[in-house]
C-alpha cells in the first residue's frame, strides 16, 4: 500500500516514515499543499492525506478519483477548506482528526491571555524605548479575580475551561450544545453574559454560519474595556476591522490571535513584510496584540496524534473498513 501525504512539515517527516514500516505501507510526502495542480503528485499511491488551510477544490477530487483513490484524511480539525459536496461527488471520502491534542491549542490560548493580561508586550515597547516605567494602565488583575467567557466548549474548549478552572478563575460557557462532563469546570450561560461579563473572552467554535463574524463591532463594544479577546479558533469569526478600531479607541484591552481571517496567502509562507496585509501590519504593531501564524497545535504530541490518527483512517478506508472519522 503507498499513501501520498501534503503539506508535510519537517517535524512530521519522522513520525510519516516510523507509521509507514510499523504499517507497511509506502508514504510519500511533500511540503507542498494539496491544490488542483498538487493533486496529479498521487499518482500511482492508493491514498493520500493533507493539511493547511488553503481551498482545496472540485478539481483535486477529480484528478484523485481519475487515479482510483477513494479517500482524503485530513491532518487537522478543520475542514472549512474542503468542499465537501465536491469530495462525495467524486466518492471520496473525507476524514478528519476531531481531537489530537486539545490541550496543545488551549494552553497556547491560556499563555496569550496570561501574557496580555500582564501587560509583557507593553512593558517591551517601553523598554526597546528606553523608557522603564510604568503607570496605573498598565496594573493587572490575577488570573484567580479573572472571569473567563468561552465561546464554543467542544475539544478545545473545554480543555480551556479545565485549565482556567485549574487556576482560579471563574469560567463562563456559551456553547448551544449542553456537556454535563464540563459543570465542574464552567458555568453555562448566554452570549449577551460572556461578552459582557468576561475578562478574557476565547473563542472555541468551528467557522460556521453563525459563527462568522461572532465578534463583530456590535459584540466587542459589548465587551469591558479591560477584556482580552483570544482566538485560537479560526480568523472569520472575528471582524478584524472592528477589531482593530475597538483597539485604538480601548473599548478593549488587547487581543491575542492565532489565526486571522485572510492568513491564506502569508501564514506558514516567507514572504516581505511590506507585502503582508495592512491590517495584520496594523495589529501586530500593537503591543497589546499578538499574532502568532496558526501554531497553537503546533507541540510534539499533537504533530504525531494528528498524523498517525489521519494515516490509519486512510489505511482502514483503503482496506474497505470504515473510519469513524469521516465527515461525508
Ligand atoms: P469541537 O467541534 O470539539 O467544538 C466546537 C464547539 O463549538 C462545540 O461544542 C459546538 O457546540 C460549539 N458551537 C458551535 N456553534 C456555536 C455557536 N454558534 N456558538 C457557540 N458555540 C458553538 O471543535 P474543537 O476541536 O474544540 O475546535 C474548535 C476550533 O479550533 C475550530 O474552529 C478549529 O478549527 C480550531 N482549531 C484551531 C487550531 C489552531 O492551531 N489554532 C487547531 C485545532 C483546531
Amino acid at each position: 500500500m503507498k499513501i501520498f501525504c501534503y503539506g508535510v512539515i519537517d517535524i512530521e517527516e519522522p513520525y510519516a516514515q516510523a507509521w509507514g514500516k510499523a504499517n507497511n505501507v509506502e508514504v510519500g510526502t511533500t511540503s507542498e499543499a494539496l491544490t488542483a495542480d498538487t493533486a496529479k503528485l498521487a499518482k500511482g499511491y492508493d491514498g493520500v492525506s493533507s493539511k493547511g488551510i488553503a481551498p482545496v477544490t472540485e478539481e483535486a477530487y477529480a484528478t484523485f478519483e481519475k487515479f482510483g483513490i477513494k479517500q482524503l484524511a485530513v491532518r487537522q480539525v478543520g475542514v472549512d477548506n474542503q468542499d465537501v459536496a465536491a469530495a462525495s461527488k467524486h466518492g471520496i471520502t473525507l476524514t478528519n482528526v476531531a481531537s489530537y491534542s486539545p490541550r496543545a491549542i488551549a494552553e497556547m490560548g491560556v499563555t496569550q491571555a496570561m501574557y496580555l493580561l500582564r501587560h509583557i508586550g507593553e512593558y517591551q515597547a517601553r523598554m526597546a524605548a528606553g523608557n522603564f516605567t510604568w503607570d496605573a494602565s498598565m496594573s493587572s488583575t490575577e488570573i484567580f479575580n479573572c472571569t473567563v467567557g468561552l465561546i464554543g466548549a467542544g475539544h478545545i474548549g473545554g480543555a480551556t475551561a479545565q485549565i482556567y478552572s485549574a487556576l482560579g478563575a471563574k469560567v463562563l460557557t456559551y456553547d448551544p450544545f449542553y456537556d454535563a462532563g464540563l459543570e465542574p469546570y464552567t458555568t453555562y450561560t448566554d452570549l449577551e453574559t460572556v461578552l459582557k461579563e468576561s475578562d478574557i473572552i476565547s473563542l472555541h467554535t468551528p467557522l460556521l454560519p453563525s459563527t462568522k463574524n461572532i465578534i463583530d463591532a456590535a459584540a466587542l463594544k459589548k465587551m469591558k474595556p479591560n477584556a482580552i479577546l483570544i482566538n485560537m479558533a479560526r480568523g472569520e469569526l472575528v471582524d478584524t476591522q472592528a477589531l482593530i478600531d475597538a483597539l485604538k479607541a480601548k473599548e478593549i484591552a488587547g487581543a491575542g490571535l492565532d489565526t486571522l481571517a485572510n492568513e491564506v496567502g502569508f501564514f506558514r509562507l516567507e514572504k516581505p513584510y511590506a507585502e503582508t496585509p495592512k491590517d495584520f501590519q496594523e495589529l501586530n504593531a500593537m503591543p497589546n496584540v499578538i499574532v502568532t501564524p496558526h501554531v497553537a497545535f503546533f507541540t510534539k504530541l499533537a504533530v504525531k496524534n494528528g498524523l498517525e490518527i489521519a494515516l490509519n483512517d486512510a489505511k482502514d478506508i483503503i482496506d474497505g473498513k470504515k473510519s469513524r472519522h469521516a465527515v461525508n
